[in-house]
């Protein structure tokens, strides 16, 4: 018996991808009944599911963000490797790279697996557990920085960019703009492993998932709230702030701020001059066109669906490597971390 097509039984809905048999949806765009959740951000974890699975980094991720009871009414935490039977599928989670608590869902129904990989990145990240491939018959992949132009150097050396500069300029403070959940806490603890121990300032819309972080156990070092009055005790402080916010009447307000932002988007120059920003650090969450390609081919599949972002370039890319492409539509991806290039989330 060959098995059933994971198209005739994983589905595209409304409410986004749904798995028949399971009864359940993935990272769905809207509140349903049964929610698998890949990761925190808000285009995949959205509230008022009634019955939400995730790790136990995610729901906690979650609950902070939207407030006990509305991360789910009932919460069920799967750790990495654990398996379950949801009416026939086989579910488990393996990690995604992408920011803390992140999974790949793997499905299997009736002799065929699915992984459908959420947003995922290959570079080490201290706050992630490291991306691990599931050979599958269908990998459903992101496509965020699915053009050839998007190779992201070793972030590591970025760091030390940022550092150069701030010994550079030590009447100056850097700041730099990054998500709240996920790159501005990989930030910190990158900057820890480079032997940065001064404190690091955070603007106050990044400091509740700081300290969700340090309480699922990963250390930040001393952390301080950045207050703008206080401009003497910024120089030569590296300051961490939402995108949103280095270009604003905030950030002017510091010691001569040098405003950098950290996003795999600042690898197009001209987006960096379009936002104002000084010092350009290409560090990214997401998987480059390299590791987009290297990624498909590693686990095997046959088929790649692709989510959002550049479907089309990534699609004919893997067609030239024996692997069938497939769009998939799904609405309402990109709406936060790097999925919009900056200027256009707000639109
Ligand atoms: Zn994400």
């Amino acid at each position: 018996m060959t098995a059933p097509h994971p198209e005739t039984w994983l589905k595209v809905t409304p409410a986004g991808l749904f798995c028949e048999p399971g009864g359940f949806f993935i990272d769905p765009t809207r509140a349903v009944d049964r929610a698998v959740i890949s990761h925190g951000h808000s285009d995949h974890a959205r509230p008022g599911h009634a019955h939400v699975l995730a790790t136990a980094e995610t729901l906690a991720i979650m609950s902070a963000r939207m407030g006990e009871g509305r991360a789910g009414v009932s919460q069920q935490a799967l750790r990495f490797g654990e398996t379950l039977d949801v009416n026939g599928v086989r579910l488990w989670l393996r990690p995604a790279g992408h920011v803390l608590g992140s999974a790949q869902v793997c499905l299997e129904w009736r002799g065929a697996r699915v992984v459908v990989s959420g947003d995922y990145k290959r570079r080490p990240d201290p706050t992630a557990a490291g991306f691990e491939p599931e050979p599958c018959d269908v990998f459903v992949t992101e496509a965020t920085f699915a053009l050839p132009v998007f190779r992201h150097p070793p972030p590591e050396a970025e760091i030390a960019r940022l550092l150069r500069s701030v010994a550079l300029f030590p009447e100056r403070t850097h700041v730099v703009g990054c998500y709240s959940l996920g790159k501005c806490q990989r930030l910190a603890a990158m900057l820890r492993q480079a032997g940065w121990e001064a404190p690091i300032h955070l603007h106050g819309a990044h400091v509740a998932l700081c300290r969700t972080y340090e309480a699922l156990g990963i250390p930040l070092g001393p952390l301080r709230t950045a207050t703008v009055a206080k401009k003497e005790d910024l120089k030569g402080a590296i300051v961490l702030a939402p995108p949103s916010a280095i270009a604003d009447r905030w950030a002017r307000r510091l010691a001569e701020p040098v405003v950098c932002n950290a996003s795999g988007w600042m690898r197009v120059r001209q987006r960096a001059k379009q936002g104002g920003v000084e010092l350009p650090l290409v560090i990214s969450d997401h998987a480059d066109w390299d590791e987009l390609l290297a990624t498909a081919e590693e686990v095997q599949a046959p088929e790649v669906w692709v989510t959002h972002g550049r479907e089309d370039a990534l699609i004919h890319a893997l067609g030239q490597r024996g692997i069938r492409g497939r769009a998939l539509h799904l609405v309402g991806r990109g709406e936060e971390d790097e999925g919009e290039a900056p200027g256009e989330a707000a639109a």
